[in-house]
This record gives structure tokens, C-alpha cells and sequence, in this order.
């Protein structure tokens, strides 16, 4: 097999009988995911069924109790080392952009490959400035976040993960604290990151968005996988009743 063609069978991210509590709250009931390099997935369900739970169980924003998680064959375990290992490799993208509101745009593109990878700061900066060219807002640079519209602040957001150099992209409901004509901005440089080949993990019920990208649709309602497909079959001939319902919801 060629190094590409093993690349592409590799799995960047494995998801094996993972569960999860809150207190007695059965969260994550034996979710099994494996991402395979280069694949991108759009997760969706009713609100409270436990995406974000599993997405930020992915890089330990959330602890699970059992089951095994491994990212580039990294398993995530209490150790440290680990978990900034993992958090290297995966970026992510939060529902209100969670930018340092202190730090200009350049800063808060540059604070994690400075202090975490080490980079010089001459280096991490124009290394910043390029993925700001690259979501379309270069011109915002020295501006603090307060600054920014909506769109502006999650398209940072997006960049500053991307100065990491990540393997894997997390996204947990990105647009929908956007207002309507700010979602186009944001979905158009995800579409764009897309097509360049980055692993990615969308939570999201931007169906437009699943339909142009994604190579899988995995629906989740009560902590439970419930259905999975490619988006024509998911939304064309949806199998279970609770996927039906969703999507009648949302469609
Ligand atoms: P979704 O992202 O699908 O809306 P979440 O993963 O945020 O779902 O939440 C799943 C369930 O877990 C919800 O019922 C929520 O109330 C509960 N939950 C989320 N975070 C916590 C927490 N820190 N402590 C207790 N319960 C939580
Ligand atoms: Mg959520």
C-alpha cells in the first residue's frame, strides 16, 4: 500500500464503548466512533443529547469514566502528558468563540504556538497573519475581539485553532450564536477547510453544510448513536423513528 493510501485508512480518532456520568446522569452511553484520516462528520440531535459531551470528551474538556478514547494512537488516560499531547493535535471551536477578550486578534492567534509549541514570536506571528488571510480578516489583527462582529470573532477563532497546526478540528455548534447573515462567513472558511483535506468533527444543524461536506451524518439523542450515514441516504431515507422526527423538526 502506498503512504498515502495508508494515511487515508489511519484512524485519527477511536471512540470504543465510551461512557460517561453526571453524578447519577448516564451522559455518553456506549458511544463507538473511529474517524478515519481526512474524514469529515457532522453530528446533530436534539438539544441535550449529549454531543457536546462526547466532542469535548474528545480532547478531556470532559472526563469519561469508561471506555477507551485514543486520538493518533494516543490513548487518553489521567496522565498529563498525555492530554496536552492529544490537545496538540486537536483544535477546537466553541458555540461562542471563546477568544481572550484582553488579547488583540494577532495575540490571541499567537499565545499557544508562543507558550505551549515554542514557536518564536516573529514566527507564530506571521504564521498568524497568514490564517487570518486565509479566514478573510487580516485587516483585524490589532483589533481586541469586543471589536469584532460575530463572524469576525468565530472566524478568529477558527484561525487561532489553525495556528496550532492541528491533525483533527472539533466544532460545536459554531454558527448558532451567529446572527443569520454572519452563519455564510463562518460555514464558507469551514467548507474551505474542508476541501483542503482537515479531519473534522462538526457538531451542527446547518444541514446545507453536512450535505456539501460531510462524508458521514452520525444522529445522537439520549446519549446513544442512534443512526449513522452518508448525508444522501441520512436525509433522503432515514432509518429510525427518532431521526424521522429530527429532521422533520429541522428540515
Ligand atoms: P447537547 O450538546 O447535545 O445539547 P450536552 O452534551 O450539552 O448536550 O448535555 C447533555 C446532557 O447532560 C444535558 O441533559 C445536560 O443538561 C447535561 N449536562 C451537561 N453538562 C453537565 C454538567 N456539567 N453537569 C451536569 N449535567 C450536565
Ligand atoms: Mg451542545
Amino acid at each position: 500500500m502506498s503512504t498515502q493510501a495508508k494515511d487515508a485508512e489511519k484512524l485519527m480518532i477511536q471512540l470504543r464503548d465510551v461512557n460517561k456520568w453526571y453524578g447519577d446522569f448516564h451522559v455518553l452511553k456506549n458511544i463507538n466512533l473511529n474517524v478515519k484520516r481526512g474524514e469529515r462528520i457532522v453530528i446533530c440531535g436534539p438539544s441535550g443529547s449529549g454531543k457536546s459531551t462526547m466532542i469535548r470528551s474528545i480532547n478531556r474538556l470532559e472526563e469519561h469514566q469508561k471506555g477507551d478514547i485514543i486520538v493518533n494512537d494516543v490513548t487518553l488516560t489521567n496522565d498529563l502528558k498525555n492530554i496536552e499531547t492529544i490537545r496538540k493535535d486537536v483544535g477546537m471551536v466553541f458555540q461562542h468563540f471563546n477568544l481572550f477578550p484582553h488579547l488583540t486578534v494577532l495575540e490571541n492567534c499567537c499565545l499557544a504556538p508562543i507558550w505551549v509549541k515554542k514557536v518564536p514570536r516573529a514566527e507564530a506571528e506571521a504564521t498568524a497573519m497568514q490564517f487570518l488571510e486565509r479566514v478573510k480578516i487580516p485587516e483585524q489583527a490589532k483589533k481586541y475581539p469586543g471589536q469584532l462582529s460575530g463572524g469576525q470573532q468565530q472566524r478568529v477563532a477558527i484561525a487561532r485553532s489553525l495556528c496550532m497546526n492541528p491533525d483533527v478540528m472539533l466544532f460545536d455548534e459554531p454558527t448558532s450564536a451567529l446572527d443569520p447573515e454572519m452563519i455564510k462567513e463562518v460555514l464558507d472558511v469551514m467548507v474551505e477547510l474542508a476541501e483542503e483535506g482537515m479531519t473534522m468533527l462538526c457538531v451542527t444543524h446547518e444541514m446545507g453544510f453536512a450535505k456539501t461536506v460531510a462524508d458521514r451524518v452520525i444522529f445522537m439523542d439520549a446519549g446513544q448513536i442512534i443512526e449513522e450515514n452518508e448525508p444522501h441516504e441520512f436525509f433522503n431515507n432515514p432509518q429510525h423513528e427518532r431521526t424521522q422526527l429530527f429532521l422533520s423538526q429541522i428540515l
